[in-house]
C-alpha cells in the first residue's frame, strides 16, 4: 500500500496540470493511468509507422486553455494564430465557389461573401453577431479559473441581450433569424455541434457554440506547436520535475473509503489517499466506486463524430480555382449547411448514416512542419485531418468497420465533389500500397481513450455558471467528500483547457486550507 496525498485517475492532460498545481503547492501526488502512455485524447502519434509524421490523433487545436495556466506552471508551450478563420467551397448554379473567411473579414472575404450570397446583408449580420458574442466572451473567460459564478452575476456582467439570444433560447432560432444564407448559418453553426449530437433547438447546441467562442476571450482556435503532444510533453516534464509519480498501465478498478481515507485500487495494487481527482469520465467513475459511494448522474448523449487522419503528399486543387494553401490554412468546411445538418441529424437519429455527412478538415502543416521529418518537409508532405459530423456511437453497433468504410467511402465522395485532384491521388501510400488515411469511430475513441460511447467532452457539457441559490462551487465537486472530478467530465471541462485540472486542484487546496 503506497501512501499520497492526492491519487488521480486518468493520465490525460487534465490530471497532468491539476498533478503540477498540487505537487507545486507540496502535495505527494500521484497519476494513475491505464494506458502505456500519458495524455488521454491530446496525443501526438506516429499514426503511420513509416512515415516520420507524429499527427494530433485526436484532439488538434487549441483555444480554451487560459494562459494564466501557461503561465503558473511556466509551460515552453507556443500555438499559432492563423489568419484564415475558414473556406467553404459552394456550387452555385453551377458555378464553382467558396466563402473565404479571414480573420477581421478583410481580403477576399467581402468578395466572396458577396459572390456566394449576392448583397452584403449576411457580412453585415456575421460582423453583428461576432461583435455581440465578443461580449459573452468578455464576460466568462475571466471566470473560467474561479469559482462558479451564479446565472445572475453573469447576465448582469454580459448586460446585453446577446445573453438572451445564446444562453437562454434555442441557436437555431438566433441563427435563422440573424442569417439568410443556408451556406452561412450552417458555418456559424458548426461550433454548436462540434461532438454534440443535437438539433438546432435543443440548448445542448447553445452551450457547445458558447464553449467553442470564448476561449481566452477571444475564441480562436490556435494551432499548438508541435502538435498536441508538445503540451503533453510539456506538463509530464513539469509535473515529474515537482515529484510526481506516473504509474502507468494501472487501470483504476475500485475507489473505497476505508476510516476515512480513499483505496484505489489499480492493477491489483492499492494506493491510499486523502483526496481523490477523476480525471477519467464520470460514467467511468461511477462504475468503481464500492462502499455504496453515491453515483454521479450519468445522463449524457453518445459521442457522435468521426475522425479521420491522413498524410498527404500534396494538397488537393480546387475546383473553386482557390490556392490550396489558402482553402486548407484554416477550417475547410464541406457540406455543412444548415439545412445539411438538420437533415443528417433526423437521418441519425432515425438509425441511418446521413446521405450527406457535414465535414471539416484542417491542415496543420500549413501553419507547422515541426511534426514532420525534414525529408517528408523537403518533398512537402501534408497533413489533413477531417472531423465527420452527426455519426452517433449507435450507427457503429452492429458493425463498427463496417459502418466505418461506408462513412468513410461518402466523406471522401462528398469531398471530392470540390476538388480537381480526388483526395486519394493525394494521400501517401505505405510499402504495401495502401493509403495513408484511417478512421476512428466513438466506439474506436472508447475502447482506445476511454471516452463513454466516443463523447469527445466525456459527457454532455454544461453551462459555465451555477443556478442562483446554489451552494459555492468550483463545479468539481461529486456526492462524495475529498473525491473531485477533474477532467473534462467536470462544468467548465469539456475541450483542451486545463480548467477542470486546475479547478480540482484549486479545490482540494482549498479544503487544506492552503
Ligand atoms: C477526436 C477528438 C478530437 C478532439 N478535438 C479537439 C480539439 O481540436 N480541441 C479541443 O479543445 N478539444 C478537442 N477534443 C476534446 C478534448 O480532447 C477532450 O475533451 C480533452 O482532451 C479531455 O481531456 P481530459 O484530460 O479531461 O481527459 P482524457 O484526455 O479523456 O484523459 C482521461 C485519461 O484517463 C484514462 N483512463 C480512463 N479510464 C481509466 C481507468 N479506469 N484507470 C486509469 N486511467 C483511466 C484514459 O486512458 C485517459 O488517459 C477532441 C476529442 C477527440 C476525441
Amino acid at each position: 500500500m503506497k501512501d499520497f496525498d492526492v491519487v488521480i485517475v486518468g493520465g490525460g492532460h487534465n490530471g497532468l496540470v491539476a498533478s503540477c498545481y498540487l505537487a507545486k503547492a507540496g502535495l505527494k501526488v500521484a497519476i494513475l493511468e491505464k494506458n502505456d502512455s500519458l495524455g488521454g485524447a491530446t496525443v501526438s502519434q506516429k499514426v503511420f509507422p513509416e512515415y516520420e509524421a507524429r499527427l494530433s490523433r485526436y484532439s488538434y487545436l487549441v483555444s480554451l486553455l487560459p494562459d494564466q495556466i501557461i503561465k503558473d506552471l511556466d509551460l515552453k508551450f507556443k500555438t499559432i494564430e492563423r489568419d484564415v478563420s475558414s473556406f467553404t467551397p459552394e456550387n452555385v448554379d453551377g458555378k464553382d465557389l467558396g466563402l473565404l473567411i479571414n480573420r477581421g473579414l478583410v481580403g477576399q472575404t467581402a468578395d466572396d461573401f458577396l459572390a456566394l450570397t449576392g448583397n452584403s446583408d449576411e457580412i453585415a449580420a456575421w460582423e453583428s453577431f461576432y461583435a455581440e458574442v465578443q461580449k459573452l466572451a468578455d464576460a466568462i473567460a475571466p471566470t473560467m479559473l474561479q469559482k462558479l459564478p451564479t446565472r445572475s452575476q453573469l447576465k448582469e456582467k454580459v448586460g446585453h441581450k446577446i445573453w438572451d439570444e445564446v444562453i437562454e433560447n434555442p441557436l437555431g432560432a438566433v441563427l435563422e433569424r440573424r442569417f439568410k444564407s443556408d451556406v452561412v448559418r450552417g458555418i456559424v453553426l458548426t461550433d454548436g455541434l462540434i461532438g454534440t449530437f443535437s438539433d438546432t433547438n435543443n440548448l445542448a447546441a447553445n452551450i457547445c457554440f458558447l464553449y467553442h467562442l470564448i476561449g481566452n476571450g477571444t475564441g480562436d482556435w490556435k494551432v499548438p506547436v508541435g502538435g498536441m503532444g508538445a503540451l503533453v510533453a510539456e506538463l509530464v516534464d513539469t509535473a515529474g520535475k515537482l515529484g510526481v509519480t506516473f504509474v502507468l498501465e494501472s487501470e483504476v478498478s475500485s475507489i473505497a473509503q476505508v476510516e476515512g481515507k480513499f483505496v484505489t485500487t489499480a492493477s491489483g495494487k492499492s494506493y491510499e489517499s486523502n483526496y481523490v481527482l477523476a480525471n477519467f469520465a464520470p460514467q467511468k467513475l461511477a462504475g468503481v466506486l464500492v462502499n455504496g459511494a453515491a453515483k454521479p448522474a450519468l445522463k449524457s448523449l453518445d459521442g457522435s463524430q468521426v475522425k479521420v487522419n491522413m498524410l498527404l503528399t500534396k494538397l488537393p486543387r480546387l475546383k473553386s480555382g482557390t490556392d490550396p494553401k489558402l482553402a486548407f490554412a484554416g477550417t475547410f468546411h464541406f457540406d455543412e449547411r444548415y439545412s445539411d445538418f438538420q437533415l443528417a441529424y433526423t437521418q441519425a437519429a432515425a438509425g441511418k448514416i446521413p446521405d450527406v455527412i457535414p465535414a471539416e478538415m484542417y491542415c496543420h502543416t500549413l501553419s507547422d512542419t515541426s511534426i514532420l521529418g525534414a525529408d517528408l518537409v523537403a518533398k512537402g508532405f501534408q497533413t489533413l485531418t477531417l472531423f465527420g459530423m452527426h455519426t452517433p456511437a449507435s450507427l457503429f453497433e452492429k458493425d463498427n468497420s463496417g459502418s466505418k468504410a461506408i462513412i468513410l467511402e461518402r466523406l471522401l465522395n462528398q469531398l471530392n465533389q470540390y476538388l480537381v485532384d480526388p483526395i486519394e491521388s493525394c494521400l501517401a501510400k505505405n510499402s504495401d500500397g495502401s493509403l495513408c488515411i484511417e478512421i476512428k469511430s466513438p466506439l474506436d475513441l472508447e475502447a482506445e481513450i476511454g471516452l463513454p460511447r466516443g463523447n469527445i467532452f466525456h459527457k454532455d457539457l454544461s453551462m459555465p455558471f451555477r443556478e442562483d441559490g446554489t451552494a459555492p462551487s468550483w463545479g468539481v465537486e461529486t456526492d462524495v467528500p475529498n473525491l473531485f472530478l477533474c477532467g473534462a467530465g467536470a462544468i467548465r471541462g469539456g475541450g483542451v483547457s486545463g480548467i477542470p485540472g486546475h479547478n480540482a486542484a484549486a479545490a482540494v487546496l482549498e479544503a487544506r486550507g492552503l
